[in-house]
Formats: C-alpha cells, sequence, structure tokens
C-alpha cells in the first residue's frame, strides 16, 4: 500500500481524505508529506497539513496532530495521573505519538513510564516530525520503550503497576484485541492494589456499540468505574470518550487538584469532563452504571 491510496492531488491542492464510514469522508488539505513507510503492522505516514500542522496518519486515519493533540494526550494521562495519589510505576500500551508519556514524564513521582508500542516507525517517525506532540528525539530518561504487542506484554503480570493508559488506535488490526475482555482481564492483573487504568473508549456518536461494550467490560472486572469526555476535533464527530477503572474508591470530581503545566487541561476542565450529556448518562444507566 502506498500514499497514493489515501492522498489525492487536484487543482486546489493534495487532500487527505479518511473514510471514516460508508457515509462520511474527512478531508484535510495537506502541504507536503514529511514521512511516509509501509511498516509490517501498518502504513505510517506524517502529513504536514495546513488547519492541523503536522499530523499523525495511520492506515489513513489521523491518529494525532500539532494542532489537536494536546487535547487528547493530556486528557488521557493526566485524569488517571492526577486520580491516583502515588503513580510511581506507569505503563502505556500504544501511544506511539509519546504524547502520552510526554505528560506522565511531568509527574515528578512518577519512577518509570514503560511505553509499549508495536511499531517502532510510528515512535521514530513521530520524534522527528511532531516534537511538540512527542517531545522530540531526546526522551525523559524514565521512558523505556518496548516495541512488542501490548496484549502479549501484559499477560502473566501480577500487581506491577500504579496506573495503566491504553492508548490505542480504533479497534482494527494490530489494537482490535486492545478492546478484548482477556486484555482487559490482564491489565486488572498487572495493576497494584490500589491502581487504575484508562483507555480511549471511541466516540459516543459514532461508535457507541464499542464504547458500551468497553464500559461494561471495565465495569465487570473494577469496584471503580468512570467516564469522562473531550471534544477532539479531528476525530469523527468530535466528542470522545475516555473510560476509566480503579481498583480503589476514586474522589468526587469536585476533590480534584491539578497544578501541572498543560496546554488544555487545568482543575475545572478535569472536574467538568465527568459531567456526561444526558443522551450519554442514560446509556450509561441503562448498562448498569451510576
Ligand atoms: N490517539 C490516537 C487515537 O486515539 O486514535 C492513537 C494514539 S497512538 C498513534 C495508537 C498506537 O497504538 C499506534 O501507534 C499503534 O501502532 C499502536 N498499537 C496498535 N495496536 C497495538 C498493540 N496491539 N500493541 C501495542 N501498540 C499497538
Amino acid at each position: 500500500m502506498d500514499k497514493q491510496r489515501y492522498l489525492q492531488r487536484t487543482q486546489d491542492g493534495l487532500w487527505l481524505t479518511e473514510d471514516e464510514k460508508e457515509n462520511l469522508k474527512l478531508s484535510y488539505r495537506v502541504r507536503d508529506v514529511l514521512f511516509e513507510e509501509q511498516s509490517p503492522f501498518q502504513h505510517v505516514m506524517v502529513l504536514d497539513s495546513y488547519d492541523f500542522g503536522p499530523m499523525l496518519v495511520l492506515d489513513g486515519v489521523v491518529q494525532t496532530t500539532s494542532v489537536d493533540g494536546h487535547i487528547y494526550n493530556e486528557m488521557l494521562a493526566h485524569m488517571p495521573l492526577t486520580l491516583h495519589p502515588a503513580p510511581r510505576r506507569v505503563l502505556i500500551i500504544g501511544g506511539g505519538d509519546c504524547g502520552v508519556a510526554k505528560e506522565a514524564a511531568k509527574y515528578d513521582v512518577v519512577e518509570t513510564i514503560d511505553l509499549v508500542e508495536i511499531d517502532e516507525a510510528v515512535v521514530r517517525a513521530c520524534r522527528k516530525h511532531m516534537p511538540e506532540v512527542s517531545g522530540g528525539e531526546h526522551p525523559d530518561p524514565r521512558i523505556r520503550h518496548h516495541y512488542s504487542d501490548g496484549v502479549e506484554f501484559v499477560k502473566g503480570r501480577q500487581g506491577e503497576y500504579d496506573v495503566i493508559i491504553v492508548d490505542s488506535s480504533d479497534p482494527v488490526g494490530p489494537a482490535e484485541q486492545l478492546f478484548s475482555s482477556a486484555f482487559y482481564r490482564d491489565l486488572h492483573a498487572a495493576l497494584d492494589e490500589g491502581g487504575l487504568m484508562v483507555c480511549q473508549s471511541q466516540s459516543p456518536i459514532f461508535h457507541r456499540d464499542v464504547m458500551l461494550r468497553t464500559w461494561e467490560r471495565i465495569g465487570s472486572l473494577f469496584p471503580h468505574v468512570r467516564m469522562y469526555t473531550a471534544v477532539v476535533p479531528t476525530y469523527p464527530g468530535g466528542l470522545w470518550s475516555f473510560t476509566l477503572g480503579s481498583k480503589r474508591p476514586l474522589p468526587a470530581p469536585e476533590e480534584i487538584r491539578f497544578d501541572k503545566e498543560a496546554f488544555y487541561v487545568n482543575e475545572n476542565v478535569l472536574r467538568a469532563s465527568f459531567a456526561l450529556p444526558a443522551f450519554l448518562e442514560k446509556l450509561i444507566r441503562e448498562r448498569g452504571g451510576k
């Protein structure tokens, strides 16, 4: 597969068209192709787009961009790291753009950050061409890169981590098993008794089945489960969900304290993100949520 499959040149320039669903296409005008490689796992591109700057594109799907990547990466990283009182050992599954790892390194209490990304080409591309997301080519020494399948990496681990963050692509291809019950069971075992995990749980607009299935699977393993949202402009439908599973009781939103330097997240944003739209509250309540 090569870039011609995803890029079209028209009289007004070069366009990436994301074939999101049979009735939805999202197109971005592109200045230049900064990186392109067919890895053993997927087609990897970094495109310099007019409106969102350099963007990571995997198999033709936008993963993160230099303009809105902060929103997703900060919401995925700072919620669990702020809720856990002493997140010393952090595991990130996926996250090859290194944005979540960069945010985790803002916590002095964090001693190790295991970044388990299946595709080394993604890390190489983002460290070189998307420094504002990845943090560049000289990562924090606490970040330990493991180029392997996250599903295999967590198998058999017992109580090794305080926080696990699943920053996966959509549930297709190599990421499909990162949404499975077996994987969540292994995550649960890999967490210490006070540990908590979070995953991106797709769109409440376009991917309700995956989102609710994720909510149920995590809720069946963890005594405390919560959903929160944020709007990510380059994700289909904008509104995006995150599902948190915790072995310990979680503080009330108003008890959240946040003091890190961030582009999008602050204390009020973290607290307010648990306020779900009425339709989403109803969907969750119907699935046994509180
Ligand atoms: N923020 C993006 C989103 O929400 O779509 C995703 C961030 S990151 C680019 C997703 C990463 O997950 C990709 O780099 C992909 O290679 C990686 N990945 C997919 N399946 C994986 C697996 N089984 N184990 C480890 N990493 C995996």
